[in-house]
């Protein structure tokens, strides 16, 4: 499946930047400098003009005041969520709530459920952050993602499916503080994506589901398992299109190799 100028890159985790065609960048949950999925020469943003963020968890936005001081950066969340990052600096703030759709930049977002805490941890302080959400992202060229954000599955996932009909869907799979491949492999059985990116998974040693085992529940799904830093411009359907997906790989290394010597 063609992203059409869309480019996807996987920096490990929950975390993902998305440039656009029109030139803007969108992290969703900023979780980059203290990433350890994170390759090193992913981890110095030239710029940010959007975040997403799922929930307050360390692991999705352990270094989102970092970036929002860097880059004044709109921010996307739910209202607790975006009261406490204006605390902390944030001067754009775009909240939102589950079932709104708005426009940021150039892209349209949907804030949609998911079935998760969102503690805020600030120094010894644990501070309400209101719920855990997903996103659907649709942009100018009419393709729509749905980032899950940490969940389990849950039955209101086909109306995602029903109501925005995602094409490309990123699911955690790691296990214990998410859903895991079993869950992961229902999971499309609702959102009936022409792709799946896995997402989630091995950062730690808890984290044990696996792209391998979830593609086995899944036998007539595209799995397609990202390496971080590697950017996926174009992604494809099951069969023949693979060739296409290699070729995004091969110039997501190149474009690493570049940065790397740069
Ligand atoms: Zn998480």
């Amino acid at each position: 499946m063609n992203l059409n100028g869309v480019q996807l890159t996987w920096l490990g985790h929950a975390t993902f930047r998305i440039d656009t065609p029109g030139g803007r960048t969108i992290i969703i949950d900023p979780w980059i400098m203290n990433n350890p999925a994170c390759p090193p020469f992913e981890k110095k943003l030239k710029h940010v003009d959007v975040l997403l963020c799922t929930h307050g968890h360390g692991d999705h936005i352990g270094d989102a005041v970092e970036i929002i001081k860097q880059h004044n950066p709109q921010v996307v969340g739910i209202p607790e969520l975006c009261g406490w990052l204006e605390k902390k600096g944030a001067k754009q703030i775009a909240m939102m709530n589950k079932g709104g759709t708005q426009k940021v930049g150039d892209i349209k977002v949907t804030m949609v459920h998911a079935d998760h805490s969102c503690g805020i941890q600030d120094g010894d302080q644990l501070i309400y952050g209101g719920e855990a959400c997903g996103y659907v992202v649709e942009f100018e060229n009419g393709l729509k993602i749905y980032h899950a954000g940490d969940t389990n599955v849950f039955g209101d996932m086909a109306i995602i499916r029903e109501l925005y009909a995602p094409e490309i869907v990123m699911l955690p799979i790691g296990d214990h503080f998410t859903m895991g491949p079993r869950e992961a492999a229902y999971a499309c059985k609702l959102l009936k994506p022409k792709a799946v990116i896995p997402m989630h998974f091995g950062t730690f040693p808890v984290l044990t589901g696996t792209p391998s085992d979830f593609q086995k529940l899944v036998p007539g799904v595209e799995v397609v398992t990202m390496t971080p830093g590697v950017t996926a411009g174009q992604l494809v359907t099951t069969g023949a299109e693979l060739p296409t997906a290699v070729r995004g790989e091969t110039r997501g290394r190149r474009q690493a190799q570049e940065r790397k010597q740069a």
